[in-house]
């Protein structure tokens, strides 16, 4: 499938020199894609009869097939089917800043977070750029409002697909294009510590997360078994390089789970992981799913979680919950239609 919308506007300016073409067509193409919205190549009349006829014979323009479409208060899910049948999800959260929209990177994801419901789905295939790209299309015109924000926080590990997501940040950041702002994009990434190194040097401008979720390797071992391969000291060491380079801001995700990583011990060690890092840790309260044992921690345990963080002058906030009416909050999405077609843990 060569579907336009996996073309960045400089692939399109460098295709259309290597056809004899003035590299001004890939700003005009662009401009019928993601400014006037057009579904066909046929609408793009700024363009030559052949020149339509060409790319007509040489790409796709084909959408993702709305599936499902779920809401509930300030929140839609939807269910998409990609053009080979596999399904993914993408969540929309409406915020007094802004529409943002969670997307998925993967069909399936391979990281195997003990928590995850969407990790129980083995990777299936990445997405490719332009899949990333659609569903920000597809969300737009059913809302018929701008997505001003991108979180690459639905099912997959976006540092796993690394390449494909890197080119879906360029097309949706370009200001001719979707013209989504760097500082509003976020990759959050489970802890692929040679990945992270990359994405410093790159020096993009977009926010990185990390799902840290344990303070001690011992708890983290039993809970994300990327930590065999990816040390916590590691990650802390790829972040401090992260912030010392692009003197960004990090944020450390960490879900509660109910007498896992929940006591005052493990705040207390949280604190002497993070202290003196800028960075931001965002508490989240567990979403619990049918399928998984792990218990959301009592609302007391996570307020005297948030205290110890909080007296230590570390950055905190609890994150305010989304969806799980529809399953589509955190660690939730996944869809009957997809686990069909792979194969359950
Ligand atoms: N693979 C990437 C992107 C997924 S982000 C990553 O790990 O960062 C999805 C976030 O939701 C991660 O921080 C993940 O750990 C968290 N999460 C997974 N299951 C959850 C659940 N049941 N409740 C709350 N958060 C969950």
């Amino acid at each position: 499938m060569n579907s336009i919308y996996n073309y960045t506007k400089e692939d399109l300016e460098n295709y259309f020199k290597e056809i004899g073409e003035s590299k001004f067509r890939a700003g005009q193409v662009f401009d019928w894609l993601y400014i006037k919205r057009v579904e066909s190549f046929d609408e793009m009349t700024n363009l030559k009869k052949d020149l339509i006829k060409y790319l007509n014979q040489n790409f796709s323009m084909e959408r993702l097939k709305l599936v499902k479409k779920q809401s509930d208060v300030d929140v839609n899910k939807y269910l998409f089917e990609l053009y080979d049948g596999n399904k993914i999800e993408a969540v929309l959260m409406r915020h007094d800043y802004g529409n943002s929209l969670c997307v998925s990177s993967q069909v399936g994801c391979n990281m195997g977070c003990r928590f995850c419901e969407s990790g129980r789905l083995k990777k299936l295939r990445n997405l490719s750029a332009f899949e990333l790209v659609l569903q920000i299309l597809a969300v737009e015109e059913d809302i018929n409002e701008r997505v001003s924000h991108v979180v690459l926080m639905g099912i997959g590990e976006p540092f796993d697909n690394y390449d494909n997501v890197m080119k879906f940040i360029n097309i949706i950041n370009d200001p001719k294009g979707i013209n989504i702002g760097i500082r509003h994009i976020t990759v959050s990434t489970c802890g692929i510590v040679p990945k992270i190194r990359e994405f410093t040097k790159e020096k993009t401008g977009v926010n990185l997360a990390i799902s840290l979720h344990a303070p001690t390797n011992d708890i983290r071992n039993k809970i994300m078994p990327i930590n065999k391969a990816y040390k916590i000291e590691d990650i802390i060491n790829s972040v401090k390089e992260y912030i010392k380079v692009t003197n960004r801001r990090v944020t450390f995700e960490y879900i509660l789970l109910k007498d896992v990583n929940d006591t005052e011990e493990c705040a207390k060690k949280l604190v002497s992981l993070l202290k003196g890092l800028n960075c931001y840790v965002n508490l989240i309260p567990y979403n619990e799913t049918s399928h998984i044992e792990y218990k959301t921690s009592l609302k007391v345990t996570i307020n005297k979680f948030y205290d110890i963080l909080k007296e230590s002058n570390i950055n905190v906030t609890i994150r305010r919950e989304f969806g799980s009416k529809v399953s589509a909050a955190c660690g939730q999405l996944r869809s009957e239609q997809t686990l069909l077609k792979g194969k359950i843990k």
